[in-house]
């Protein structure tokens, strides 16, 4: 059974009518409320233990999506599974341990962190006040947590101010620690850092999940960050995931032509800080994405039929399903890939 099920999951944004709008709507205007569909019908399962990654141009959802996985955010439609249970539906302590059992890691640590606490105050509070230690045994459970992501207890009295970026990430992992969580959502969770510091922070992120059976969705844009970190990826554009597929087969042979694109502008040997170049054409605006395929704008593959209706996933090998109207016409395009 997945740890966390996102069964047709949307998220919707209303923008109004400003004041400039209203004025123009007495003098006869027709502006009226726009709906953004951040995330648009999504469904994936994250099994216990794996790292899921979720890529994307800004602005295609991921964090969003990510936002309501950790709790953070609640979906317009469809529902999130823990171990089986809409988490909606839950109540009393069943509730209380599936909302701490998922943690965000964000990807500013100093803007996540109160700059007018200490460090022994950022980690210790939220294990004490869900019952998880004893007030009285605070300061040695920080500091098993401080030890356990590689600072020194002696710091526990410091404001983050006083750390390096690095450190404050350190912290930030500390804290989403100490309630004992299964899942951590990591959204661009090393984007901000060096990459000598990005680094050391990926292997603590390995580390953590071996020594405590984590599983983790990694949001990021990063195709570098990806590859290294995850075991598989989901791959979104304008709100709809394209493609699913273990990392090896997205990276040796992506299937849908949005993920081809993305992979062809990444250096061969060493993908690291490659960011998402730009792809022929804008990306649409999501307050009026373009119909059927989203992508089919800027597709050099586009069909007449991929204007009509949103193509389904289908599957295009072992545990890999993308979302393009080829693979219902020549389905063995996908060994063919790149
Ligand atoms: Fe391109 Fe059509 Fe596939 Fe969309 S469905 S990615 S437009 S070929």
């Amino acid at each position: 059974m997945p740890i966390l099920s996102v069964d047709h999951v949307s998220k919707r944004f209303t923008k109004g009518v400003d004041i400039a709008g209203r004025i123009a709507n007495l003098l006869g205007a027709d502006n009226r409320e726009q709906v953004v569909r951040a995330v648009d019908d999504v469904t994936l399962d994250i099994m216990e233990g794996e790292v899921l990654g979720l890529v994307g141009e800004s602005g295609c959802g991921k964090s969003t999506l990510g936002r309501m996985v950790a709790g953070i955010m609640t979906p317009s439609t469809g529902v999130i599974r823990w171990r089986g249970k809409d988490v909606a539906a839950l109540g009393g302590a069943e509730r209380r341990a599936a909302d701490l059992a998922v943690q965000m890691i964000f990807q500013d640590p100093m803007a996540s962190l109160n700059p007018r606490m200490r460090v022994e105050e950022i980690v210790g509070e939220a294990p004490v006040v869900h019952g998880i230690v004893e007030a009285s045994q605070r300061r040695d459970y920080v500091a098993d947590l401080l030890v356990r992501v590689g600072l020194d207890p002696a710091v526990m009295g410091r404001y983050p101010h006083q750390f390096s970026g690095g450190q404050r990430a350190r912290i930030g992992i500390a804290r989403a620690l100490a309630v004992k969580p299964k899942v951590l959502v990591c959204d661009e969770a090393v984007a901000a850092l060096d990459v000598s510091i990005q680094a050391q922070i990926l292997n603590l992120f390995m580390k953590l999940r071996r020594e405590m059976n984590l599983t983790y969705l990694f949001v990021s844009h990063d195709l570098g960050v990806i590859r290294h970190i995850a075991d598989r990826v989901a791959v979104m554009y304008l709100g709809r995931v394209v493609e699913l597929a273990p990392t090896d087969a997205l990276f040796s042979g992506p299937n849908h032509p949005y993920a081809q694109a993305l992979l062809a502008e990444a250096p061969r040997i060493d993908v690291r800080r490659k960011t998402f170049a730009a792809i022929k054409g804008e990306i649409p605006s999501p307050l009026a994405p373009p119909p059927g395929c989203h992508f089919h704008p800027r597709c050099p593959q586009a069909m007449p039929v991929c204007r009509e209706g949103r193509p389904p996933l289908l599957s295009v090998g072992p545990e890999h399903l993308s979302a393009c109207r080829l693979n219902e016409t020549a389905p063995s395009r996908a060994a063919a890939a790149l």
